[in-house]
């Protein structure tokens, strides 16, 4: 398993082009993007760079393709990791992950970790949850907080995490010097709708009859992960009809269809009556 994790330091080639929509969230990771090309800027006025950062959103709206763009627009190493495998049934196994994950980070600056789903681990103390023991659990996150406050605020690794649930998290992992900076991230408007349809349909051979705004329209609700299953969709389907570029009503067919996919998951997830 150590083989599967070492392949995640990767070269990240997400850009900001890839990313539409949440222009605040942009202009704030702009931020972080600085910070670990310009490190002397901030340095050399005596200021401590951030080492935490917290994308905060409803599943689907970027958090991953925010952080993954941060490294590819700095154009540094990205280590990733989700908090759900730092949830081990083996006693030790999640900590020497955080260990790990850290170490190989500090061994490549300007480096960024992201943390996927970090309420996973960082679920506030002696509140359970999943079928972790709570001490193993603990031991996972208090080695989290340990590598955290381990290295200095200017050493080049700058640490991003995302959650959809910041209210059940330890508040210990928010104090300053930690998580203490946090972006927002929201479903899309139809206008930013039409602008994740346009990154989706690029790579798309489209009918005439295609148009961003149409789709925005008929898709309110939907998240930048759900726009971009229903164009990948409408490519297979078409693709399975053997026509010769994506129509309309093939985007249609894959709404009706991702829509489908979500009642159905909202269904399982639904406690029972
Ligand atoms: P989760 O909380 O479920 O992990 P997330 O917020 O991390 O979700 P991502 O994994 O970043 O969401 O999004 C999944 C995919 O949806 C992205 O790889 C991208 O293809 C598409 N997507 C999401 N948001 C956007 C956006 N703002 N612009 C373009 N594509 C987007």
């Amino acid at each position: 398993s150590t083989a599967k994790l070492a392949k995640k330091d990767t070269k990240s080639s997400v850009t900001f082009n890839d990313v539409a929509g949440l222009k605040e969230a942009k202009i704030e990771v702009m931020e972080v993007v600085d910070f670990l090309k310009n490190p002397e800027m901030y340095t050399e006025l005596g200021a401590k760079i951030p080492k935490g950062v917290l994308l905060v959103g409803p599943p689907g709206t970027g958090k991953t393709l925010i952080a993954k763009a941060v490294a590819g627009e700095a154009q540094v190493p990205f280590f990733s990791m989700s908090g759900s495998e730092f949830v081990e049934m083996f006693v030790g196994v999640g900590a020497s992950r955080v260990r790990d994950l850290f170490k190989r980070a500090k061994e490549k600056t300007p480096s960024i970790i992201f943390i996927d789903e970090i309420d996973a681990v960082g679920r506030s103390r002696g509140k359970g949850g999943g079928f972790q023991s709570n001490d193993e659990r603990e031991n996972t996150l208090n080695q989290l907080l340990t590598e955290l406050d381990g290295f200095g605020p200017n050493t080049g690794v700058i640490v991003l995490a995302a959650t959809n649930r910041p209210d059940v998290l330890d508040k210990a992992l928010l104090r300053p010097g930690r998580f203490d900076r946090h972006i927002y991230l929201e479903l899309p408007t139809k206008d930013e709708r039409e602008e994740i349809f346009k990154v989706h349909l690029r790579p798309l051979k489209l009918a005439g009859d295609v148009k961003p705004k149409d789709l925005a329209k008929l898709s309110p609700g939907f998240s930048g992960a759900d726009i971009a299953n229903i164009c990948n969709e409408a490519a297979l389907i078409a693709a399975r009809k053997k026509e010769k570029k994506v129509h309309s009503h093939d985007f249609m067919d894959a709404r009706d269809r991702v829509v489908g996919g979500m009642e159905r998951k909202s269904k399982i997830i639904a406690p029972k009556e």
